[in-house]
């Protein structure tokens, strides 16, 4: 029997909202469903309410070797369709997932304890960044052609590198996964996508609609965990690029298995992101901003607004604001309705990490102006905090928590807040709050982050480039830029004189 993936509709009342058969769900393989290789089952469970809703299956190198040939078919012929006839098929896949739409973001919401409107949107940003990555590569692929040495005629061709391995994240399961595909696929790349053991239901749904409009093979899915199917994609000898979106730690263990066969790495890692909010700014802009992108998707996002430092003189003024506006989000079970607006953690495990970086942060003497602890009851909970009176260079101020958990520091000199700012080995954003228009146009030039936000946080354009530095990785999700990482550049010099 084939066991479905449906989504039921979400109530409060039901228990188990996603209505899946028990046995495990197979990988997604050369256009179809597949059990592969192995015998174990992982499960796949509600982080809000604790139940299992589905099993999948652990994928071994043997499912990868035979993911990966099936990818290298597809391939060969993938690779010859004109930027238009990808584009086609890139326009229909944004349809199909927009007929889809609030299947997939019910799904979502179910494995990954997101609030309902946050689902949608990361099922918007799917289909535009299919409809983007589709315009992008035909406005791309124009070959310049010149004459560089005598009687020469050079060209510049761009060529996918083949077949790519997308692994990613259980936060923006199905968002991450456009990210990748998107840019990807449109290049011209067969692809094999390992998600999160945690969160693996939306992928394999994707891959499954996507089953008729997208040549078998061109998108693989294999579910299973880092280690074993992670790590035989980074060292497979056919896998010519890796792109990770996950932590610094997998990042670096795909990268050392990569450097075996020097294959292409691609990586969106960790963030620690600072927001430096300035005497003159708007405060009640910073309490909105921080309750979105410090507590939205329970701050478990590598661009959380996750470490204010803000001017000494209005610190009072805004821990205020925020304990009110933590104090008055809505939290709990998403399928209570699209009124939630903050959700649980995604694991026991993640939110006994998280509950361990607070337990460490009292205990260098930081106190909770709000939440700080986590609930009793069904569910991986841990209301929104705000963390106050911490000591220099305290751990919850220089790690990833990846919870939502904000830290409030002071400073009083501009260059002490953007040494401060810069201060973390991770790279990826920034924020500055201010009215001030010379330190607006100033500042983003001093901070060491791969994007840096004016008044704003966690705001995103398709259009544009998304990557961090230092830890948090190098090569970039979004815009053109992720078509160039995804291609490789030819000169082709023709002799017009022989
Ligand atoms: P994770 O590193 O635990 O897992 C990410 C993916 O890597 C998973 O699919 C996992 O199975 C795989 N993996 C783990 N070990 C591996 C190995 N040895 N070889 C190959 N693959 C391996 O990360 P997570 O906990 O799922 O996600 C949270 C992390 O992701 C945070 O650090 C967050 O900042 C980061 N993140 C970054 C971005 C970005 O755009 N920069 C976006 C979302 C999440």
């Amino acid at each position: 029997t084939r066991p479905q993936i449906e989504a039921a509709p979400l109530t409060g009342d039901d228990p188990a909202p996603v209505g899946v058969e028990p046995e495990a769900l197979p990988h997604f393989v050369d256009g179809a469903r597949w059990a592969g290789t192995g015998t174990e089952t992982h499960p796949v469970v509600n982080p809000a309410t604790g139940r299992p809703i589905a099993r999948v299956m652990c994928g071994t190198a043997a499912d990868v070797d035979q993911a990966v040939a099936a990818a290298r078919r597809a391939f060969a012929g993938w690779r010859q369709k004109t930027p238009k006839d990808r584009a086609d098929v890139l326009l229909e896949a944004a349809a199909v997932v927009e007929t889809h739409a609030e299947e997939l973001a019910r799904l979502e919401s179910a494995n990954a304890g997101k609030p309902m409107p946050l689902a949608r949107e990361d099922v918007a940003g799917t289909i535009d960044t299919l409809r983007f990555m589709a315009g992008a590569v035909r406005a791309q692929q124009s070959a310049s052609a010149g004459e560089y040495v005598a009687g020469h005629t050079s060209m510049i061709v761009r060529e996918p590198v083949g077949v790519v391995a997308a692994i990613t994240p259980w936060n923006y399961p199905l968002l991450t996964t456009a990210w990748k595909i998107g840019p990807i696929l449109a290049a011209g790349n067969a692809c094999v996508l390992k998600p999160s053991e945690q969160t693996p239901l939306t992928a394999l749904r994707l891959a499954e609609l996507l089953a008729d409009v997208l040549p078998a093979g061109v998108l693989n899915v294999v579910t299973g965990d880092g280690p074993v199917v992670g790590e035989a994609l980074a060292t497979h000898p056919d896998v010519a690029l890796v792109s990770v979106t996950g932590s610094v730690r997998s990042g670096q263990a795909v990268a050392r298995a990569a450097a075996e066969s020097l294959k292409r790495v691609h990586l969106e890692l960790g963030g620690k992101a600072p927001v430096l909010v300035f005497a003159d700014a708007d405060l009640d802009a910073v309490a909105d901003g921080v309750a979105f992108a410090g507590f939205g998707n329970s701050g478990q996002d590598c661009g959380a607004a996750c470490r204010v430092l803000v001017e000494e003189s209005v610190y009072d003024d805004l821990v205020a604001r925020l304990v009110f506006r933590a104090e008055a989000l809505a939290v709990g079970d998403p399928a209570e309705g699209d009124h939630i607006e903050m959700g649980p953690l995604v694991t026991q495990a993640h939110r006994d990490r998280v509950v361990g970086f607070l337990d460490r942060a009292y205990a260098e003497g930081v106190r909770a102006a709000t939440g700080g602890k986590a609930p009793d009851g069904d569910g991986f909970f841990i209301p929104p905090t705000v963390l106050v009176n911490i000591p220099d260079g305290a751990e919850c101020t220089r790690e990833e928590i990846f919870g939502p958990v904000v830290t409030v520091e002071t400073f009083t000199r501009e260059d002490a807040a953007v040494t401060a700012a810069n201060g973390t080995r991770y790279g990826l954003s920034a924020s500055v709050w201010t009215e001030n228009a010379r330190r607006a146009a100033d500042l983003p030039g001093r901070l060491d982050f791969g994007t840096v936000w004016v008044n704003d946080h966690l705001a995103f354009a398709t259009e544009m480039p998304w990557g961090g530095f230092k830890s948090s990785g190098y090569g970039r999700d979004l815009s053109a830029y992720a078509l160039d990482d995804y291609s490789r550049t030819k000169h082709v010099m023709v002799n017009r004189t022989r």
